[in-house]
Parts: C-alpha cells; sequence; structure tokens
C-alpha cells in the first residue's frame, strides 16, 4: 500500500505520528516554547510508524518537512499560546550516509547525513525570515518571506497588503521585519576516510536558528540535512556549474573517543588474547612501522605514545594531561617524516600536519576573516585542535610560526586553545598527543650546541615534552650493512611483488619471498591494532601499586642526589614517569601499574636523557641542557669568570679586562685555559659579555 503524498493526507499522517510516538515530548516543548523550539525526531520511529513516510522523508524532505511542521501547529498543546516547533530528525539510516566525496548530483534535494570534522564557523548572524518593507509613497507596510540567500524586495506596494498598488521605493524595516540566526559552517572529511595523503574535501553548512552556535571547530560530528545548490560567481557573472551546500536540519555530536572503531565480541575475544601473551611488548613495539630498521627505544615511546597515559582530574579539579608529548630531532634522513606519516596512519583521530603549513589556522586555532565568512569572521581549526582525541604529527617544527610556537605551550599542557578576536571568544580542546620532528638549522645535529638554538625552540616549549629523542646519522660499518640490507630487502620484496601483479607468467611468480616479506609486515595488522589500542584507551584505567610508586620515587630521589652540584630534574619528569607508566600497562590491559611497568618508564626515560640531557663533563643528568642549554658545572664556571671579569675591569682604566688575565685569574680558580675560553665565547653568543676590542671584554 503506497501512502498518499498530496499535501493534506501528509500533513495528516505527520500529526497522527506525533499524537501516537512523541506526544509527552510535544506536551513538554510547548511548555518551555519558545525558548526551547525544535522537536527531536529519531529516524527509527518514523521508520516503525510508516516505513513509507520514513522512506518520502528521505527522498522528498522539502515536503516532508513543510507537512511535518505543519501538522505540529495543528496538535492540541497545553498552552494558549502558539507553538510552532521545528521538526529535527536524526539518527539517518546506513543508506542515506554520505561521504562528502561522495556527494553527486542525484543527492540534490534529499536528506542526507554526513560526517566530519568542523573545520569552520563563523559569528551567528541574524538573517531575515520575513523582510518588512515601507512605501516611500503611502508608507504602507509590506512584508515578503525571504526563501533566497539574496535579499527579495517587492515589485510594487501589494494591494492585497493594503497598499497603494504603485511601484516606487521601499525601506527596509528591520524592527517588523522577522529575524533568525544564522551560521556557516565548513565540515571536512574525518582523517580516517582518506586514502593516503589524499586531501580532505570539504562542504559548506548553513545553520539556522536554535540549531547555531552548537559546534566548535575540532567537534566531530553527524550532519543530517538537504543538499542544495549554490549560485556561483565570477564577478557579476553567474556560472552554470553550482556549488553544493547542506541545509542543516540536525547536528549530532560524536564525542566519545574512538568511537569510530568498532569491537565486536570476536575482536574482544582476540584481543584479550593477545594481552595474555608474554611478548605482547615485543609485538606490539614491531607492529610500528615495520619497513623502518632499528630505532627499537623510539618505537617503544611511539607505543606508549599511541597508549596514552590516564587524563585525571585531582581532588582539587585541576585536570593534567595523559597524553604522552614526544619530540624527534636529528639528522635529515634518518626516516622522521616517515614515522610520523606511519604513525598519522595507525593511530584513529591523527592529522600529520607540516609545522611550515600556511594555513591561517596555524597549528593551533585563529580568528581570520576569509572568502568563506563572506564578511564576517570566521573562526578556523589546526592540527591540534582537529586531532582533539588522537594524536598530533607536527612535521618541521623548527620552521612553524613564532604565534604557533607560544600557542603550543598552552595547547600542550592544557589542552585547550583560547581565541580572543572581533566577536569571537572561544575555547577550543586540544586534548591530543603530539608527535613532532624537527630539523637542526644548521643542517646537521650538534651535540655540543643546545638543541633549542638549533631547532628554533625555546627552552619552555621543549621541557613540555615528555620525551625527546636526537637521532644522529653517524657511519657505523656493522649498522649501516644491517640498514641497507633491511632497505634493500624491502625494495626487492616490493618488487617482487609488483611483477606478479602485472606479470603473472613471469619466473617471479614462483619464488618464495616470505622471508623478505616477513622483516617488513606487522607482527599486529593495522587493523587489529587500532582495535587494540581503542580497547585499551575505554576500558583500561591503570593504578599505580604501592611497590611502582617507591621505584620510582626512589630514582627520582637517587638521581637528583646522584649529581649534587646540579639540579637534575623537576616534577615535570616525574609526570613523565607516571604517564608512561600508565601506558605500559595498558599496553598489556593490566589494572594496575606494577613495578615493571615502572622499571619500564624509568629505562626509556634514563635513554632519553642520556642521549640528550647529560652534562657531558660530569656525566650526571642534568635537566638544565635541555632547558637552557648550559649544564649546571657550565653555569657555575660562567658565574666564576664573571666575577672576575667584573673584579679586573673595575681595576682597569679602560674598564674592561684583558683575555689573558682572565685566564690566569680563573687558572687560580681551578678553570683550565681552554675551558675559560669556551665559556667566554658562550657568554658572548649569549650576549652577556661584550668584546669591546679585541681580546678586551667588559661585562654586559
Ligand atoms: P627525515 O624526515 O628524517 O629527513 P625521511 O623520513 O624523509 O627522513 O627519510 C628519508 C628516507 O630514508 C625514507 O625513504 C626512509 O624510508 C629512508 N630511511 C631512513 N632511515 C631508515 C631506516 N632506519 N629504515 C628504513 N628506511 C630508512
Ligand atoms: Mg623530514
Amino acid at each position: 500500500m503506497a501512502i498518499s503524498t498530496t499535501i493534506e493526507s501528509l500533513i495528516e499522517l505527520w500529526e497522527s505520528f506525533f499524537k501516537n510516538y512523541y506526544k509527552t515530548e510535544l506536551d513538554g516543548l510547548s511548555l518551555s516554547y519558545p525558548e526551547k523550539r525544535s522537536l527531536i525526531v529519531d529516524y527509527w520511529d518514523v521508520d516503525q510508524y510508516e516505513p513509507e513516510l520514513a522512506e518520502f522523508l528521505l527522498s522528498s524532505p522539502n515536503k516532508a518537512f513543510y507537512t511535518a511542521e505543519e501538522a505540529l501547529k495543528r496538535i492540541d498543546y497545553p498552552t494558549d499560546k502558539p507553538v510552532h516547533p521545528h521538526l529535527r530528525v536524526k539518527n539517518l539510516p546506513d543508506h542515506a550516509k554520505i561521504g562528502i566525496r561522495n556527494l553527486r548530483s542525484i543527492h540534490l534535494a534529499s536528506y542526507v547525513a554526513c560526517e566530519g570534522l568542523i573545520k569552520k564557523i563563523t559569528e551567528v548572524r541574524p538573517k531575515l525570515q520575513t523582510a518588512a518593507f515601507q512605501c516611500g509613497r503611502c508608507g504602507a507596510i509590506v512584508k515578503i518571506s525571504q526563501e533566497e540567500r539574496t535579499l527579495t524586495e517587492p515589485v510594487e506596494c501589494y494591494e492585497d497588503q493594503g497598499g497603494c498598488g504603485r511601484q516606487t521605493t521601499f525601506k527596509l524595516l528591520t524592527p517588523s521585519s522577522i529575524l533568525i540566526d544564522s551560521q556557516k559552517v565548513e565540515l571536512q572529511e574525518s582523517p580516517e576516510g582518506l586514502r593516503g595523503g589524499a586531501q580532505p574535501e570539504r562542504l559548506t553548512i548553513y545553520l539556522e536558528d536554535d540549531i547555531v552556535g552548537e559546534v566548535v571547530p575540532g567537534d566531530r560530528v553527524k550532519i543530517n540535512g538537504i543538499l542544495m545548490t549554490e549560485i556561483r560567481r565570477s564577478g557579476s557573472m553567474k556560472l552554470t556549474e553550482l556549488s553544493k551546500v547542506m541545509f542543516a536540519y540536525s547536528v549530532e555530536q560524536q564525542q566519545q573517543a574512538f568511537d569510530e572503531v568498532v569491537i565486536n565480541p570476536e575482536d574482544e575475544e582476540e584481543i584479550l588474547r593477545l594481552s595474555r601473551q608474554p611478548d605482547i611488548y615485543d609485538k606490539i613495539v614491531s607492529s610500528i612501522a615495520p619497513s623502518i630498521y632499528g630505532m627499537a627505544t623510539e618505537k617503544e615511546a611511539l607505543a606508549y605514545q599511541l597508549f596514552g597515559g590516564v587524563a585525571k582530574e585531582m581532588p582539587d579539579g585541576t585536570r593534567v594531561r595523559g597524553d604522552i608529548h614526544i619530540l624527534f630531532v636529528g639528522d635529515p634522513g634518518v626516516a622522521k617524516s616517515q614515522l610520523l606519516r606511519y604513525v598519522s596512519r595507525l593511530a584513529p583521530r591523527s592529522i600529520y600536519a607540516s609545522g611550515r603549513s600556511s594555513s591561517a589556522a596555524g597549528l593551533t586555532a585563529a580568528a581570520v576573516k576569509d572568502e568563506f565568512g563572506e564578511g564576517r569572521w570566521v573562526l578556523e581549526a589546526g592540527a591540534l585542535v582537529l586531532a582533539d582525541q588522537g594524536i598530533a604529527c607536527i612535521d618541521e617544527m623548527d620552521k612553524m610560526s613564532s604565534q604557533d610556537r607560544s600557542a603550543l605551550h598552552e595547547a600542550m599542557e592544557q589542552q585547550e586553545v583560547t581565541v580572543t578576536k572581533a566577536g569571537i571568544n572561544a575555547s577550543l580542546k586540544t586534548r591530543c598527543a603530539l608527535l613532532g620532528a624537527a630539523n637542526p638549522k644548521l643542517g646537521r645535529f650538534d651535540e655540543f650546541m643546545p638543541m633549542h638554538e638549533q631547532i628554533n625552540m625555546p627552552p619552555a616549549l621543549l621541557s613540555r615534552f615528555d620525551l625527546i629523542f636526537s637521532l644522529t646519522d653517524k657511519p657505523d660499518p656493522k649498522f649501516d650493512k644491517m640498514l641497507a640490507s633491511h632497505i634493500l630487502n624491502s625494495h626487492r620484496a616490493g618488487q617482487i611483488k609488483e611483477i606478479r601483479k602485472k606479470n603473472p607468467g613471469s619466473e617471479y611468480a614462483s619464488i618464495d619471498d616470505s622471508a623478505l616479506v616477513k622483516a617488513i609486515s606487522p607482527e599486529i595488522a593495522p587493523e587489529a591494532f587500532r582495535k587494540y589500542v581503542a580497547y585499551a584507551k575505554r576500558n583500561c584505567f591503570p593504578v599505580m601499586t604501592e611497590e611502582a610508586i617507591e621505584a620510582i620515587m626512589n630514582y627520582y630521589v637517587d638521581l637528583r642526589n646522584r649529581s649534587k652540584d646540579s639540579i637534575p630534574f623537576t616534577a615535570r619528569q616525574l609526570e613523565a614517569f607516571v604517564r608512561i607508566a600508565e601506558a605500559s600497562a595498558k599496553m598489556r590491559l593490566a589494572p594496575a601499574a606494577d613495578m615493571s611497568d615502572a622499571r619500564r618508564a624509568i629505562k626509556i626515560v634514563e635513554y632519553y636523557l642520556q642521549k640528550v640531557g647529560m652534562d657531558r663533563e660530569t656525566g650526571a643528568f642534568d635537566i638544565d641542557v635541555i632547558a637552557t642549554g648550559i649544564s649546571h658545572s657550565q653555569q657555575d664556571r660562567m658565574q666564576k669568570i664573571t666575577a672576575i671579569i667584573k673584579r679586573l675591569a673595575k681595576e682597569s682604566e679602560d674598564g674592561t679586562a684583558q683575555m689573558d688575565d682572565i685566564t690566569r685569574e680563573a687558572e687560580i680558580d681551578g678553570i683550565n685555559r681552554d675551558k675559560t675560553e669556551d665559556a667566554i665565547q658562550q657568554m658572548r653568543k649569549r650576549g652577556t659579555l661584550m668584546e669591546k676590542r679585541t681580546n678586551r671584554f667588559s661585562p654586559v
């Protein structure tokens, strides 16, 4: 039995649907009308009531919504005031869910659901729904309902509205017009749906009335609406090629972490089985970028980052991040970019971006005025906001702009960025782990130069990273041979695969290449890996055991004690231990972070400190080396030398101290000549010392 689709019968159908399914909601709505003015209906309720009406809604939404809203006006409400609610239908069936890049002409004028990330939003602005015009001759007021995006003006002073019938000039009267709020947003395809390296496609969406102001950039949403076209102009000419836009009826937020990864009961069984394997750590680490040779510790760090620690709210209300930030600094060609790309494909909700990206939003977010806003301010999300609840992989961080550099502090630690500009005052979430890579300014990493000078990042920003790895590319015959063999063999495996595909009859068809392939295949396939991580993130919240706390505490105290004259460690590094231990426990889905996890955390932090945080003279760990580039013993020496210079300069006639005098005096203090000259060079570079004339110095 096909339903009748005349206006009147549709209205009747809707009316009886509302009365049968949504009576309580409508009664409630009428009492808080007009503050609340939308009835939210589940698609499947309509489907249950009358499947053909549900289908009609998808194929002819304009007529369906018009008749439904007419029906809503006829309902008997328990109030005297007029109630004219909007209808908003959500939870559309899968066949109405269309990927942004798959939208075609056949979808025009139908009701569809599009999923993605909010990239930009404009300010909310009032829009004329019914415009009132005053006649310049007789003063009568005529009203015109505004269906188009451009203003429709009266052609004459309409007699049926009490006017004089003449064609004259009109004045727009906003107080007598009906205005509704409107907002334009841009939806961008989620990175998960993208095939390697493709640029995400975007869709312009119009929101009206009570659904404006509901989304912020970075939100993951499903927007249900009618796909329409918009005239494109080139100068004053209209083009025949139209652009697609969506007129939104409802917005569904998808906030739960990792909910795009579906885990069924069989998956769960497999995940639990995996977690009980004694070599689960090796399995996980060897599943990260298997085509990249070596870097076992760096890959282990990436594993901790993928699982992450536990974000928590302290009893005093402060929030502490669980995300582990990692930075790779090093020589060109050591596969930094390759690792970042691999992680961005492996981890759900992750974004790969370059620090030098020219997007106005930069790495965090910005308010801009662009074409999209048509004169309005636009709030646009950058990589860290788009990667909320995922991993932001930022390559070439050394090339980022100074605005980004300063915005990152807040984004990394508070995991929020605030934008206040023009009418926009927003705070956007950046609850993501940051995986950064940086190339040293001078091309190669110089182990004896402070890191922050080499990669153009201030020490305060560097201290936000839980782990920093320096990757140097030094010739080492044994390692080079293994690396070369790995790369060459993986190319060979690829070559064999190609020829088999293109020429199945070739002699390579029968060759046994399983050993070659095995070396570069992950132990756990990427799909299963993602499920494992998502499962751990959703279900595993480890608590530290007393022994683990004790182990970390002892290590911390011992380390500070071992290097007495330096300040080796701050509480910030202590938090890194906690996060890594939590991640380590999550990797085997354990309810507690125990001794073994504490040991893993200590081991990896120690590895990192040994590489970048060690005072090369005393062998003691020294966080000052990372923070300021000068170890504590160097600082000590500089102080002593500065004192000598001050004294000599004061005693001299021209207010300067001579090099020979300085080194002689310093030698009495137990500092040899080389070290003195080195320290003087350093201080000159830092601007704490001036060379007035050759070899004559004065303090600044
Ligand atoms: P970076 O970003 O550090 O400058 P890339 O990621 O662009 O370096 O790497 C350069 C090339 O060298 C890539 O094709 C990468 O696969 C290869 N490569 C470098 N180191 C390794 C390694 N350890 N194992 C496998 N391939 C490597
Ligand atoms: Mg690179």
